[in-house]
């Protein structure tokens, strides 16, 4: 198809003037066209009015398509001038395919066929650019019905088309968005509150699918509590006065099960206000809520765990410094080593400010404060607190129980009295220190603050201060009972020191006193010695006669000269055994000897006496083991005792037997005056003799017995006695049975 004519082919009829026919009446345009008439004035502002037409492309096409007129909107929307395009077929303003698809002819057959065509499509400016037309083409005939052409209107509505298609594509976009959420359900309701529109997140949160649900009442997702309560009402009508309502709550699914919701409505209004629905946009927070909780419980779990973590981390962490405080404690003996540990060391990891170790006084009336610490004002006041005053310290010492004040105002309730001195502490304990299940004194601790604001002081602080308490009050025992044995072994040093210098004083007393005895008896015996020997030589007679009344006197001398020799022996003999100087030759020694020897001594005397001397052979077999001379000298101080204590007439016998424990035993019994009870045992010391005075003279030295009971002791033997005034006195010697005469009998 080429673009134009070879020849203009305009109709006879018609002229290639738009204006001269109106294409709304055509028949009346025929009747009026005369020059002059008032048809040809309406023709001729038609024309005009055609042609200044901006807004639209208006021109005519004769029957086979071919542009006939042209107007100004023609050629600002298409680009051709009027002579550029007369002539040319439309077809000339449409796409390539459009043309090749026998589009414009077919538009031509329309119009022609029913009158008018209507199309909206692209069309092809001259710069090849395209815009959006509407397109009327309106079939243009005579009065006969001939068709003589056709009009042409054209719209350019590209500026229209993008707006629309913007318009078309972001309600598209938004339609598949709101579609294809998926965790947010996003509905429309109207007006009333019924379903409108659904998206698939709508469908996964309530379970129902868009058929089911739109047009229903948007009240069956809230649980029947809600709707009774015409909740969902209230909801549309709050968002309807404020223009949108949130909320937060339970919602039913389709099947029933309830999940967690976050709900925003919305409410929608046209340009005019009117409200024409709401949206309704729902999030499922089951889930998060779920993780929420689910966090939340981890969390408190982790806390707990946490805490309880930390808790035996502390009661470890004290559980040792417990430890080492005890140790401590226990390597100290003395109150201020002590005080020095609870003060300085104790204190504080106990996070105590102040306090004070008090103690029952020796009278067991009144505490006495050993030390203090941390107070802004000592407390002297307090420095001895009977034990009846309302106090602390001497409650908890009377009650054995712990005085525990968590605030200062409790504490000053309960006592008034330390108000003052306390008054820069808010918490106190004062815990009794035990000994051996009594209070000795008390432990008083005081804080500035407390632990924390809810809880004052912790349970296990408490139980750290009682532990700590009980050692405290075992240290002090420890230290009390150390001092006092320390005390005592002083006591008995001082003690043994002053019996040892006694002592030794005492020995070189008795040693001076013995070498002394020694030497003068000594000195004694040789004169007397002499006069013994010279008395003898002149009773012989050898110097000369001697008459019978010398004879007599010199047997005096003789007599006394002996007396005084057996004295001075004793003595020498006793300070030789005080001294230790005596020498002992032991041996077996057959009693039956013994008493024989000693018998004949002291027959002549207690028959002198008119006694009567009972010695019966003793048991060849009892031998003892002993010096014999020595055990001779004890057999006859005994019966030389005996006899010299017993009056005359009476009886005095020695008699020999075994006794237990592998000994032999010599008695010696007399009828004699008998020894006072309190005398028994003192008869035995040096010098002593019963009822001796100044005035009452009595034979002997009173050394017999001391002498005798040291050799028998010093023989392994010993001697007792046994004796009644006016009755008489039994003397026992025992001593080793010697074991093989025993046996060879
Ligand atoms: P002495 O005989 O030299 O006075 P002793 O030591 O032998 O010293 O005796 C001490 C005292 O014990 C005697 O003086 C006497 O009072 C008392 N005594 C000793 N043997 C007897 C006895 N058989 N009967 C009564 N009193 C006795």
């Amino acid at each position: 198809m080429s673009d134009r004519r070879p020849t203009p082919r305009s109709s006879p009829r018609l002229r290639a003037d738009p204006a001269s026919q109106t294409p709304f009446d055509q028949g009346a345009a025929e009747r009026e066209r005369a020059p002059g008439g008032i048809a040809h004035e309406v023709g001729e502002l038609h024309r005009l009015l055609v042609e200044s037409v901006q807004d639209y492309a208006i021109f005519a096409l004769d029957p086979d398509g071919y542009i006939l007129s042209w107007n100004a909107g023609a050629e600002r929307f298409k680009g051709y001038a009027a002579e550029e395009i007369v002539g040319k077929h439309f077809s000339i303003f449409y796409p390539k395919a459009k043309v090749e698809s026998g589009w414009p002819e077919h538009e031509l057959k329309e119009a022609a066929r029913v009158g008018r065509f209507e199309d909206e499509g692209w069309r092809i400016r001259k710069d090849g650019s395209r815009f959006w037309a509407n397109v009327v083409i309106t079939a243009l005939r005579d009065s006969s019905g001939q068709l003589l052409g056709f009009a042409k209107v054209t719209r350019d509505l590209t500026e229209r088309r993008a707006a629309e298609e913007a318009l078309r594509l972001s309600e598209e976009r938004f339609r598949l968005l709101v579609t294809s959420v998926k965790y947010y359900a996003i509905f429309m309701l109207d007006p009333g509150g019924h379903v409108a529109t659904w998206n698939e997140g709508a469908e996964r949160a309530k379970g129902y699918k868009a058929e089911e649900i739109i047009g229903k009442h948007f009240s069956i997702f809230y649980p029947p509590e809600k709707v009774a309560v015409r909740f969902p009402d209230f909801e549309l009508a709050e968002a309807a006065r404020v223009g949108h309502f949130e909320d937060e709550g339970w919602r039913i699914r389709k099947d029933g099960s309830r999940f967690w919701a976050n709900v925003v409505i919305t409410a929608l209004r046209d340009g005019d206000g009117k409200l024409v629905g709401f949206g309704k946009v729902t999030r499922d927070l089951t889930e998060r809520r779920a993780a929420e909780t689910r966090a939340i419980a981890n969390a408190r779990h982790a806390a707990a765990e946490e805490a309880a973590r930390h808790a035996a981390d502390v009661a470890r962490a004290r559980t040792e410094q417990l430890q080492l405080l005890t140790s401590a404690l226990a390597s100290v003996h003395t109150i201020p080593e002590i005080v020095r540990i609870v003060f300085k060391e104790a204190f504080p990891l106990m996070g105590v400010d102040a306090g004070s170790l008090g103690v029952i006084d020796d009278a067991g009336t009144n505490v006495r404060l050993l030390a203090e610490t941390g107070f802004d004002t000592p407390p002297e006041r307090f420095r001895t607190m009977p034990l009846a005053a309302d106090l602390p310290m001497t409650t908890t010492i009377t009650s054995a129980g712990p005085v525990v004040c968590r605030s200062r105002s409790e504490r000053d309730r309960r006592f008034p009295t330390t108000a003052e001195v306390l008054a820069s502490f808010e918490v106190s304990v004062v815990l009794p220190l035990m000994s051996r299940g009594r209070p000795m004194g008390a432990l008083a601790m005081h804080r500035r603050a407390g632990e924390r604001p809810d809880e004052p002081l912790t349970d296990e602080t408490l139980a750290f201060m009682q532990s700590f308490a009980q050692q405290c009050g075992q240290a002090l025992e420890r230290a009390r009972l150390y001092e006092s044995e320390r005390q005592a072994r002083r006591v008995a040093e001082d003690a043994r020191a002053r019996a040892e210098e006694a002592r030794t004083r005492a020995e070189e007393a008795n040693r001076a006193k013995s070498e002394f005895l020694a030497a003068m008896s000594h000195e004694l015996r040789t004169p007397l010695n002499a006069i013994g020997g010279y008395a003898q030589l002149m009773e012989l007679g050898i110097g000369g006669v001697v008459s019978d009344e010398q004879r007599d006197q010199l047997s005096r001398i003789r007599r006394s000269q002996q007396h005084l020799l057996g004295i001075i022996n004793d003595i020498l003999n006793f300070s030789r055994i005080d001294a230790g100087q005596l020498t002992y030759n032991p041996g077996s020694v057959p009693l039956r000897e013994v008493v024989d020897s000693v018998r004949h001594m002291v027959e002549p005397q207690a028959i002198a006496k008119g006694l009567v001397l009972e010695a019966p052979e003793c048991p060849s077999e009892l031998h003892a083991w002993a010096d014999r001379a020595k055990l001779e000298q004890i057999v006859l101080n005994l019966l030389s005792n005996a006899v010299k204590f017993t009056a005359p007439g009476g009886r005095v016998s020695i008699a020999c037997d075994a006794a237990e424990d592998g000994q032999v035993r010599l008695t010696v019994r007399d009828t004699g005056s008998g020894i006072p009870e309190d005398q028994l045992e003192r008869i035995f010391e040096p010098f002593v003799q019963v009822g001796r005075s100044l005035t009452v003279s009595q034979e002997g030295t009173g050394l017999g017995l001391a002498i005798s009971r040291d050799l028998a002791r010093a023989m392994n033997g010993d001697i007792r006695v046994q004796s009644t005034v006016d009755v008489g006195s039994t003397f026992t010697l025992t001593l080793p049975r010697d074991e093989e005469s025993a046996k060879g009998d």
